[in-house]
């Protein structure tokens, strides 16, 4: 599976402009893309901490994922994404010692990473993510 490091950490936020303040003018770090993923129904914000982002997720439709689960759980951290090779490769490996999977394979994520996600009753509670360059 070869995980290299956290590729970033998402976070499930009401209001993309009002958490962006938060990490710009109290944690002084620099929102350097705004994103929007359609098919996800997001609209992301991406800073850089060391090797690893912290990506906002403000919800584009109350019925996509972020819309849902803030309506569930309210604002916080969303999911664990980790960097591997190969991210369909790593979700075949996940499924092989028996892991729910949500994605069978890859798709195209924010910034052009093939990404997949575990589902978190596999994962102790997690929503865990591949992210990789290659597919
Ligand atoms: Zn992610």
């Amino acid at each position: 599976m070869n995980i290299s490091h956290i590729e970033h950490i998402g976070i499930a936020v009401e209001n993309l402009n009002e958490s962006i303040k938060f990490y710009e003018d109290v944690l002084g770090l620099k929102c350097y893309s705004i994103e929007e993923v359609a098919d996800q129904k997001v609209k992301t914000a991406f800073f850089m901490v060391g090797q690893t982002k912290i990506e906002l997720l403000e919800s584009t439709s109350p019925d996509g994922p972020i819309g849902k689960y803030i309506d569930k759980k309210g604002q916080g951290i969303h999911h664990l994404a980790f960097a591997v090779n190969n991210a369909t490769e790593a979700l075949k490996l996940a499924e092989e010692k028996g892991v729910t999977l949500i994605d069978k394979e890859s798709r195209k994520g924010a910034e052009g990473l093939h990404i997949g996600f575990l589902h978190p009753k596999s994962t102790h509670g997690v929503l865990t993510e591949f992210c990789s360059k290659e597919v």
